[in-house]
């Protein structure tokens, strides 16, 4: 199919996205681009037959803050995470995983929705998302669904979306007094950077003990992966030297990285314990 078969389509709102997606069901979805039309131009995805730009779409652009949790549009752009009092406030560690995506450019143009549609092990907002326990919200002409993204990741590059179906939103908790949000981000740069290994964690405190630790890398598995048997392992414990080396050594050993063209197994191995070790440091020095 080449480029001028694409017939395109430019929603304005979620009714007309769900109206076409019905007549269209395979059709692709286009956001910022960022990753999309990479693979276009380099002819390792072919130019779809339709192509619908949801970028248009004013409510899917929307941050709705609520009691306990935010709901960010599906079309909120990196920027404008990093920008928004309500995600600094409520979510730091999105705020922070934010500024951090590629250069202004791509924060400028890219979205969460892409981010997490995507589907790549190193997108960078996926392990924030899995510590915080967000939901993806759905919608298609049947309606809306949700699904936790701890469920939403099936394989590589694949996730729980079926045609028809876009993502609107997230919902995500909002950070409690008593919790902490870490977020960490290895590459070859300090700046403008794939991940080698990306890190994310939320830890529910009792003074200096760990009520709940959740802990999330990217980069280590074909889908982003949750760490239970380290986050069983520190809770009811004291943040201190002796369990950060315990957090060290049990990621060590519950991590099973794949070695790819950013870095090897051994490398993400090893650093994925000394980043774990971290990561709770940090936690202990917000208290
Ligand atoms: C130079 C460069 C640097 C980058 N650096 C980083 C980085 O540091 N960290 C990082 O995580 N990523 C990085 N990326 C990847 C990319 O910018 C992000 O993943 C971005 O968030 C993608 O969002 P988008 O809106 O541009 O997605 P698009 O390119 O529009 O779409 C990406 C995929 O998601 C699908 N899609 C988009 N929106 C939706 C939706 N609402 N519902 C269903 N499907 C949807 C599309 O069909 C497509 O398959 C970089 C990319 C480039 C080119």
């Amino acid at each position: 199919m080449s480029a001028t078969a694409t017939q395109c389509f430019y929603p304005s709102t979620t009714s007309e996205l769900t109206a076409l997606l019905e007549q269209y069901p395979e059709a692709r979805i286009m956001a910022g681009g960022t990753d999309l039309m990479v693979l276009f131009r380099s002819g390792v995805l072919p130019y779809p037959e339709h192509l619908i730009d949801i970028s248009g779409i004013a409510s899917m652009k929307e941050i709705e803050t609520a009691d306990d949790h935010l709901v960010i549009g599906a079309c909120v752009t990196h920027a404008a995470l990093h920008g928004s009092d309500d995600v600094r406030t409520w979510l730091p560690g999105l705020a922070q995983a934010a500024m951090q995506v590629g250069a202004l450019q791509i924060q400028s143009m890219g979205t969460i929705g892409g981010n997490v549609a995507n589907a790549s092990p190193a997108g960078d907002s996926l392990p924030v998302l899995l510590v915080c326990d967000a939901e993806v919200v759905l919608c298609s002409a049947q309606g809306e669904r949700s699904v936790p993204v701890t469920s939403f990741y099936l394989g590589y590059r694949r996730c729980d979306m079926k045609p028809g179906e876009c993502i609107r939103a997230l919902r995500i908790p909002k950070i409690k007094p008593n919790q902490s949000d870490v977020f960490r981000k290895l590459g070859t740069r300090q700046a403008q950077a794939i991940s080698k290994v990306v890190s994310a964690a939320r830890f529910t405190l009792n003074g200096n003990k760990i009520e709940h630790a959740a802990i999330a890398f990217g980069c280590m598995a074909p889908v982003p992966v949750r760490l239970p048997k380290t986050e069983a392992l520190l809770q009811g414990r004291t943040l201190d030297e002796d369990t950060f080396a315990t957090a060290e050594l049990s990621i060590n050993e519950e991590l099973h990285p794949i070695g790819d063209i950013r870095s090897t197994k051994a490398y993400r191995q090893w650093v994925g314990g000394r980043l774990g070790r971290w990561l709770c440091q940090q936690i202990c020095e917000f208290q």
